[in-house]
């Protein structure tokens, strides 16, 4: 499987990972099978969200013998009381939490640990106190239990300040179309609300986050790619062609994106996920089954390269990404990669074809012309 590097950690990390969430619950064997089976099938990124134990215990089996050839993520935040699950902000019963995580896997430490669920700006204030969740990430860390330190959240603004405070290494956000076209504000459940009500635009809020940590060298880990599953619950006339190859596409196709973590929670689940890796250019190509579903992502580019062929050879989905991840931080990895395109933007003859193909209405001409702008050429 194609491997991306997990931003500045240097990790190289298999661009389709696994989420476990819905592993609770499940019977040993349907666990051992999944994480085996991803394995086998090339996965190397691991994200494990919860503290239940039976879970970890489960887990743990799962992942015996396999250490050195997976990633794994663990999280800071969740406990559980009376079975069910608890956010803590309690520094010493995270602690306590996480040495029991780390004991029922078997393992002696995480390669992220990762603040879980900040989602509102006082929150997000409240980890840096002196006895903070980040005071105590950095601790583990020292010692050895941990390797980076991430931070998931669902509402771009908070990412956004979490991404250029310099404090975390990876972050947990979800991509995929749906929200991508919703408030960047929104909390989770109001994007829950929200994924009913059709609305237009590509969110520059969420669009702008992405660049950022392309920019800033963070390690950006996309959940939720097919919308907490809400895509699978829409009429056919609603999501139209989008399927777990395209959805995963799309959200791997985001700037700055170095892995993808849909969920499953058995083998037929696991299975669609892999078929991603035998699918064929066509059958990863997002953008007319974008076009024709119900979400309207217009005006901004998600580089689909469905405007295709450009005649002087512009790859113009690429040309466009890497222009608005240097919008937010020029670098030389971001000139070698422009460098490398078959050509570069300064060749566009304004000829509109593109323009006129786009499903999403992006206006072309004026982004090659900023293009070429930024790279000099
Ligand atoms: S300009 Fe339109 S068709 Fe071309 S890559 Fe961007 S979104 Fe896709
Ligand atoms: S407008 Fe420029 S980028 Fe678009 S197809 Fe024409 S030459 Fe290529």
């Amino acid at each position: 499987m194609n491997r991306r590097k997990l931003g500045r950690t240097g990790l190289a990390v298999a661009e389709i990972g696994i989420g476990t969430e819905y592993l609770h619950g499940q019977p040993r064997e349907t666990v051992v099978e999944v994480v085996r089976g991803a394995v086998e099938g090339g996965v190397t990124y691991f994200d494990i969200l919860w503290a239940y134990p039976d879970y970890l215990d489960n887990l743990g089996a799962a992942l015996a013998g396999l250490r050195d050839r997976v990633t794994l993520t663990l999280h800071l935040g969740p406990a559980v009381s009376n079975g069910q699950y608890r956010l803590s902000r309690d520094a010493s019963e995270c602690e306590a939490i996480f040495a029991d995580m780390l004991s029922r896997l078997g393992i002696d430490h995480a390669d992220v640990l990762m603040v879980q669920w900040v989602d509102k700006e006082d929150d997000y204030t409240g980890l840096a106190d002196e006895a903070g969740l980040l005071a105590l990430a950095r601790s583990l860390r020292d010692q050895g239990k941990a390797r980076f330190i991430g931070l998931s959240s669902h509402v771009a603004p908070v990412a956004q300040a979490a991404v250029l405070s310099g404090d975390f290494d990876v972050l947990m956000f979800p991509i995929n179309p749906v929200f991508d076209a919703l408030p960047g504000r929104s909390h989770i459940e109001e994007l829950e609300a929200e994924a009913g009500a059709r609305p237009r635009g590509v969110n520059v809020e969420r669009r702008r986050l992405f660049q950022t940590c392309a920019a800033e060298g963070i390690g950006l880990v996309g959940m939720k790619p097919f919308a907490g599953g809400r895509l699978f619950h829409l009429a056919e006339s609603e999501k139209g062609d989008l399927n777990p190859v395209r959805l995963l596409s799309y959200a791997l196709s985001q700037a700055g994106v170095s892995a993808v973590v849909p969920g499953v929670k058995n083998r037929g689940e696991l299975d669609s996920v892999l078929a991603f890796l035998s699918a064929s250019g066509e059958e990863r190509e997002f953008g007319e089954a974008l076009a024709g579903s119900a979400w309207r992502l217009e005006g901004g580019c998600v580089y689909c390269n469905h405007c295709l062929p450009c005649p002087v050879g512009i790859d113009v989905g690429q040309a466009l990404r890497l222009a608005a991840i240097a919008d937010q931080g020029m670098s030389d990895d971001l000139r070698a990669a422009y460098a490398a395109l078959p050509a570069q933007a300064s060749e566009c003859t304004e000829c509109g074809s593109c323009a006129e193909r786009c499903p999403f209405g992006v206006d072309v001409i004026p982004r090659m012309s900023r293009a070429a702008e930024l790279f000099g050429r």
